[in-house]
Protein backbone atom coordinates (compact mmCIF):
# COMPACT_ATOMS: atom_id res chain seq x y z
CA UNK A 1 0.00 0.00 0.00
CA UNK A 2 2.55 2.38 0.83
CA UNK A 3 4.38 1.58 -2.39
CA UNK A 4 0.62 2.56 -4.38
CA UNK A 5 0.32 5.79 -2.45
CA UNK A 6 3.55 6.70 -3.35
CA UNK A 7 3.05 6.21 -6.61
CA UNK A 8 -0.36 8.11 -7.64
CA UNK A 9 -0.28 10.23 -4.37
CA UNK A 10 -0.87 14.16 -5.64
CA UNK A 11 2.37 15.52 -6.05
CA UNK A 12 2.86 18.97 -4.07
CA UNK A 13 2.70 21.76 -6.93
CA UNK A 14 -0.39 20.77 -7.80
CA UNK A 15 -1.86 24.00 -6.58
CA UNK A 16 -0.16 25.18 -9.81
CA UNK A 17 -3.57 23.54 -11.56
CA UNK A 18 -5.54 26.65 -11.53
CA UNK A 19 -9.52 26.58 -11.95
CA UNK A 20 -9.03 27.60 -15.72
CA UNK A 21 -7.37 24.36 -16.50
CA UNK A 22 -9.35 22.54 -14.66
CA UNK A 23 -12.62 24.03 -16.10
CA UNK A 24 -10.63 23.29 -19.43
CA UNK A 25 -10.08 19.53 -18.87
CA UNK A 26 -13.74 18.88 -17.54
CA UNK A 27 -14.60 20.55 -21.31
CA UNK A 28 -12.31 17.71 -22.47
CA UNK A 29 -15.25 15.16 -21.61
CA UNK A 30 -14.91 12.37 -19.83
CA UNK A 31 -15.71 10.47 -16.74
CA UNK A 32 -13.74 10.82 -13.68
CA UNK A 33 -12.46 8.08 -12.04
CA UNK A 34 -12.61 7.48 -8.15
CA UNK A 35 -10.21 9.94 -6.37
CA UNK A 36 -9.10 7.09 -3.90
CA UNK A 37 -5.35 6.80 -5.40
CA UNK A 38 -5.55 2.88 -3.44
CA UNK A 39 -8.33 1.92 -6.12
CA UNK A 40 -7.03 2.56 -9.92
CA UNK A 41 -10.44 3.05 -11.48
CA UNK A 42 -10.08 3.49 -15.34
CA UNK A 43 -10.69 6.48 -16.58
CA UNK A 44 -12.69 7.31 -19.25
CA UNK A 45 -11.21 8.73 -21.79
CA UNK A 46 -12.73 11.13 -24.60
CA UNK A 47 -12.26 11.53 -27.88
CA UNK A 48 -10.54 14.82 -28.11
CA UNK A 49 -8.15 13.51 -24.80
CA UNK A 50 -7.01 9.89 -27.20
CA UNK A 51 -6.10 12.28 -29.92
CA UNK A 52 -4.79 15.02 -28.00
CA UNK A 53 -2.46 12.09 -25.96
CA UNK A 54 -0.29 11.83 -29.64
CA UNK A 55 0.62 15.37 -29.28
CA UNK A 56 3.62 17.03 -27.73
CA UNK A 57 1.49 20.09 -27.04
CA UNK A 58 -0.42 17.72 -24.17
CA UNK A 59 -0.99 19.22 -20.76
CA UNK A 60 -0.25 16.83 -18.01
CA UNK A 61 -1.06 19.61 -15.42
CA UNK A 62 -4.77 18.86 -16.07
CA UNK A 63 -4.64 15.66 -14.44
CA UNK A 64 -5.34 13.39 -11.62
CA UNK A 65 -2.59 10.67 -10.92
CA UNK A 66 -5.36 7.98 -11.31
CA UNK A 67 -6.47 9.51 -14.58
CA UNK A 68 -2.73 9.56 -15.88
CA UNK A 69 -2.65 5.55 -14.77
CA UNK A 70 -5.29 5.28 -17.54
CA UNK A 71 -3.55 7.85 -20.14
CA UNK A 72 -0.25 5.40 -19.63
CA UNK A 73 -2.36 2.26 -20.18
CA UNK A 74 -4.21 3.56 -23.02
CA UNK A 75 -0.60 4.50 -24.62
CA UNK A 76 0.22 1.08 -24.16
CA UNK A 77 -2.49 -0.78 -25.59
CA UNK A 78 -2.91 1.89 -28.50
CA UNK A 79 0.98 0.48 -29.68
CA UNK A 80 -0.08 -2.88 -29.55
CA UNK A 81 2.03 -3.62 -26.39
CA UNK A 82 1.03 -5.29 -22.63
CA UNK A 83 0.14 -3.48 -19.83
CA UNK A 84 -1.13 -4.50 -16.02
CA UNK A 85 -2.03 -1.50 -13.88
CA UNK A 86 -0.69 -3.60 -10.69
CA UNK A 87 2.65 -3.36 -12.51
CA UNK A 88 2.46 0.42 -11.95
CA UNK A 89 0.50 0.51 -8.65
CA UNK A 90 3.74 -1.28 -8.22
CA UNK A 91 6.10 1.36 -8.87
CA UNK A 92 7.30 3.88 -6.01
CA UNK A 93 7.54 7.71 -7.17
CA UNK A 94 8.19 9.88 -4.57
CA UNK A 95 6.56 12.98 -3.67
CA UNK A 96 9.30 15.08 -4.86
CA UNK A 97 8.69 18.33 -6.44
CA UNK A 98 10.12 17.20 -9.96
CA UNK A 99 11.16 14.28 -10.35
CA UNK A 100 7.87 12.60 -9.47
CA UNK A 101 5.30 10.86 -10.98
CA UNK A 102 3.87 13.88 -13.27
CA UNK A 103 7.24 13.60 -14.75
CA UNK A 104 7.57 9.92 -15.76
CA UNK A 105 3.98 10.61 -17.06
CA UNK A 106 5.47 13.44 -19.27
CA UNK A 107 8.41 11.74 -20.09
CA UNK A 108 6.64 8.54 -21.42
CA UNK A 109 3.45 10.63 -23.05
CA UNK A 110 6.62 12.94 -25.04
CA UNK A 111 7.81 9.54 -26.07
CA UNK A 112 4.46 8.25 -27.16
CA UNK A 113 4.57 11.19 -29.32
CA UNK A 114 7.66 10.98 -30.50
CA UNK A 115 6.66 7.21 -31.71
CA UNK A 116 3.40 8.43 -33.58
CA UNK A 117 4.45 11.92 -35.42
CA UNK A 118 7.73 10.21 -36.40
CA UNK A 119 6.08 6.84 -37.25
CA UNK A 120 8.74 5.14 -35.44
CA UNK A 121 6.71 1.95 -35.56
CA UNK A 122 7.46 1.65 -38.87
CA UNK A 123 11.60 1.24 -38.49
CA UNK A 124 11.42 0.02 -35.14
CA UNK A 125 10.64 -3.92 -33.92
CA UNK A 126 7.71 -4.12 -31.39
CA UNK A 127 10.34 -4.80 -28.99
CA UNK A 128 12.25 -1.90 -29.45
CA UNK A 129 8.84 0.03 -29.08
CA UNK A 130 8.21 -1.68 -25.46
CA UNK A 131 11.89 -0.86 -24.86
CA UNK A 132 11.51 2.84 -25.64
CA UNK A 133 8.04 3.14 -23.90
CA UNK A 134 9.30 0.70 -20.39
CA UNK A 135 12.66 2.86 -20.32
CA UNK A 136 10.13 6.00 -20.04
CA UNK A 137 7.93 4.98 -17.47
CA UNK A 138 10.88 3.29 -15.06
CA UNK A 139 13.53 5.69 -15.63
CA UNK A 140 13.51 7.77 -12.66
CA UNK A 141 11.43 5.20 -10.32
CA UNK A 142 12.18 6.03 -6.70
CA UNK A 143 13.93 9.70 -7.26
CA UNK A 144 15.33 10.37 -3.67
CA UNK A 145 15.21 13.89 -5.28
CA UNK A 146 18.50 14.37 -4.65
CA UNK A 147 21.66 14.34 -7.63
CA UNK A 148 24.15 12.16 -8.01
CA UNK A 149 26.62 15.06 -7.69
CA UNK A 150 24.75 15.24 -3.89
CA UNK A 151 25.00 10.98 -3.81
CA UNK A 152 28.76 11.05 -4.19
CA UNK A 153 29.80 14.03 -2.56
CA UNK A 154 27.55 12.81 0.79
CA UNK A 155 29.05 9.40 0.49
CA UNK A 156 25.75 8.02 0.31
CA UNK A 157 24.25 4.49 0.30
CA UNK A 158 23.23 4.53 -3.56
CA UNK A 159 26.95 6.12 -4.60
CA UNK A 160 28.63 3.16 -2.23
CA UNK A 161 26.42 0.85 -3.30
CA UNK A 162 27.23 1.81 -7.20
CA UNK A 163 31.00 2.38 -7.01
CA UNK A 164 29.90 6.23 -7.65
CA UNK A 165 28.88 5.23 -11.52
CA UNK A 166 25.37 6.86 -12.17
CA UNK A 167 24.42 5.66 -8.75
CA UNK A 168 20.54 7.09 -9.31
CA UNK A 169 20.07 5.60 -12.78
CA UNK A 170 21.51 2.28 -11.77
CA UNK A 171 18.81 2.57 -9.23
CA UNK A 172 15.89 3.21 -11.27
CA UNK A 173 16.95 -0.06 -13.15
CA UNK A 174 16.96 -1.59 -9.96
CA UNK A 175 14.02 -0.66 -8.95
CA UNK A 176 12.63 -1.34 -12.15
CA UNK A 177 13.34 -4.62 -12.36
CA UNK A 178 12.36 -5.46 -9.27
CA UNK A 179 8.74 -4.54 -9.57
CA UNK A 180 9.14 -6.99 -12.92
CA UNK A 181 10.39 -9.70 -11.52
CA UNK A 182 6.42 -10.28 -8.92
CA UNK A 183 4.71 -12.52 -10.92
CA UNK A 184 1.47 -10.03 -11.34
CA UNK A 185 3.87 -7.11 -12.43
CA UNK A 186 5.46 -9.42 -15.11
CA UNK A 187 4.44 -7.86 -18.39
CA UNK A 188 7.20 -9.80 -20.33
CA UNK A 189 6.00 -13.01 -19.05
CA UNK A 190 4.88 -14.06 -22.53
CA UNK A 191 8.62 -13.43 -23.84
CA UNK A 192 10.87 -16.36 -24.19
CA UNK A 193 14.13 -15.85 -21.97
CA UNK A 194 16.31 -14.55 -25.35
CA UNK A 195 13.56 -12.20 -25.99
CA UNK A 196 13.17 -10.99 -22.11
CA UNK A 197 17.11 -11.07 -21.86
CA UNK A 198 17.07 -8.30 -24.93
CA UNK A 199 14.23 -6.43 -23.38
CA UNK A 200 16.33 -5.81 -20.16
CA UNK A 201 19.27 -5.23 -21.46
CA UNK A 202 17.67 -2.38 -23.86
CA UNK A 203 15.77 -0.71 -20.87
CA UNK A 204 18.79 -0.88 -18.84
CA UNK A 205 21.22 0.71 -21.98
CA UNK A 206 18.23 3.33 -21.96
CA UNK A 207 17.50 4.47 -18.05
CA UNK A 208 21.51 4.50 -17.79
CA UNK A 209 21.81 6.44 -20.97
CA UNK A 210 19.92 9.35 -18.88
CA UNK A 211 22.68 10.35 -16.66
CA UNK A 212 23.17 14.10 -18.11
CA UNK A 213 27.19 13.15 -17.06
CA UNK A 214 27.01 11.04 -20.36
CA UNK A 215 25.74 13.47 -22.44
CA UNK A 216 28.56 14.30 -24.73
CA UNK A 217 29.65 10.89 -25.11
CA UNK A 218 26.51 9.99 -26.45
CA UNK A 219 25.59 12.83 -28.60
CA UNK A 220 29.30 12.49 -30.21
CA UNK A 221 28.64 8.94 -30.80
CA UNK A 222 25.00 9.94 -32.59
CA UNK A 223 27.01 12.62 -34.79
CA UNK A 224 29.19 10.27 -35.90
CA UNK A 225 26.02 7.60 -37.17
CA UNK A 226 23.70 10.38 -38.10
CA UNK A 227 25.14 11.07 -41.42
CA UNK A 228 25.25 7.51 -43.05
CA UNK A 229 22.53 6.09 -40.49
CA UNK A 230 21.37 2.33 -40.84
CA UNK A 231 18.19 1.36 -39.28
CA UNK A 232 19.68 -2.47 -40.22
CA UNK A 233 22.72 -1.67 -37.77
CA UNK A 234 21.29 -2.62 -33.72
CA UNK A 235 24.16 -0.71 -32.78
CA UNK A 236 23.07 2.50 -34.55
CA UNK A 237 19.38 1.70 -33.24
CA UNK A 238 20.78 1.53 -29.86
CA UNK A 239 21.85 4.75 -30.06
CA UNK A 240 18.81 6.32 -31.54
CA UNK A 241 16.98 5.12 -28.21
CA UNK A 242 19.30 6.57 -25.99
CA UNK A 243 18.93 10.00 -27.90
CA UNK A 244 14.99 9.77 -27.90
CA UNK A 245 15.15 9.31 -24.12
CA UNK A 246 17.51 11.53 -23.54
CA UNK A 247 15.01 14.22 -25.72
CA UNK A 248 12.14 13.18 -23.63
CA UNK A 249 14.05 13.82 -20.16
CA UNK A 250 14.48 17.36 -21.15
CA UNK A 251 11.24 17.87 -23.60
CA UNK A 252 9.30 20.15 -21.09
CA UNK A 253 11.16 23.04 -22.81
CA UNK A 254 9.93 22.46 -26.22
CA UNK A 255 5.59 21.99 -24.82
CA UNK A 256 3.60 25.03 -24.69
CA UNK A 257 4.48 28.20 -22.86
CA UNK A 258 2.03 27.02 -20.17
CA UNK A 259 2.92 23.68 -20.10
CA UNK A 260 6.35 23.91 -19.41
CA UNK A 261 6.67 27.12 -17.58
CA UNK A 262 5.76 25.24 -13.86
CA UNK A 263 8.03 22.63 -14.23
CA UNK A 264 10.95 25.48 -13.69
CA UNK A 265 10.00 26.43 -10.38
CA UNK A 266 9.67 22.94 -9.66
CA UNK A 267 13.13 22.53 -10.58
CA UNK A 268 14.16 25.17 -8.81
CA UNK A 269 12.33 24.12 -5.53
CA UNK A 270 13.86 20.72 -5.79
CA UNK A 271 17.41 21.93 -6.07
CA UNK A 272 17.05 24.62 -3.63
CA UNK A 273 15.76 21.59 -1.11
CA UNK A 274 19.01 19.87 -1.81
CA UNK A 275 21.29 22.96 -1.16
CA UNK A 276 20.00 23.88 1.81
CA UNK A 277 20.50 19.86 2.96
CA UNK A 278 23.83 20.08 1.90
CA UNK A 279 24.88 23.31 3.12
ZN1 LIG B 1 13.72 12.21 -15.71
Amino acid sequence: MGALLSAVHPVTTDHRRTQKTRLRRLAMGGQRGKTDPSHHTPYHLSKETVEALRLPAFDAWQWEPNEMLSCLEHMYHDLGLRWLVSCVSMTNYRNNPFHNFRHCFCVTQMMYSMIWLCSLQEKFTQVDILILMTAAVCHDLDHPGFNNTYQINARTELAVRYNDISPLENHHCAVAFQIFSQPDCNIFSNFDPEAFKQIRQGTITLILATDMARHGEILDSFKQKVDNFDYTDEEHITCLKMVLIKCCDISNEVRPMEVAEPWVDCLLEEYFMQVRVYS
